[in-house]
């Protein structure tokens, strides 16, 4: 197994308790500070985090996990999909602007609402070529 980079992390101490209460990225386990409302410095300190082998995650990561974890910064851009059933549909218009709105089934029973005017938006048809097995 790979060993894990070390890690620079940006980190804001707080001015009461003295101990992280900010860091970026994000890291909840590198936050220290238990104070009600931190008052995080106004300059961050670079601390480089070096990944020591016990403190690696019981598991390790699936290449699905990486995949989406690469894909978790701002401003990276994705195109979200998920395949579901259409439960409802309805048209409506107020006048001005009229739409096309849906209630999507996921496969894990959930519904949800989709908003047809999101820019964006692409609803298509699953093929049944697609759904044979
Ligand atoms: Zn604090």
């Amino acid at each position: 197994m790979k060993a894990l980079p070390e890690t620079t992390l940006l980190v804001w101490y707080c001015g009461r308790c003295r101990k992280s209460c900010k860091v970026q990225p994000p890291d909840p386990e590198q936050v220290a500070c238990k104070c009600d409302s931190p008052v995080p410095g106004l300059r961050p300190t670079r601390v480089t985090v070096m990944h020591a082998p016990k403190q690696r995650p019981m598991h390790a990561l699936s290449d699905e996990e990486a995949r989406l974890r690469a894909l978790a910064r701002k401003g990276t851009r994705v195109r979200v999909t998920f395949e579901g059933e259409i439960a409802d549909a309805w048209e409506w218009s107020n006048g001005i602007s009229r739409g096309l709105d849906f209630v999507v089934t996921s496969p894990d029973g959930r519904r949800h609402t989709v908003n047809g005017k999101q820019p964006g938006l692409r609803i298509e048809a699953i093929t049944d070529e697609e759904s044979a097995p």
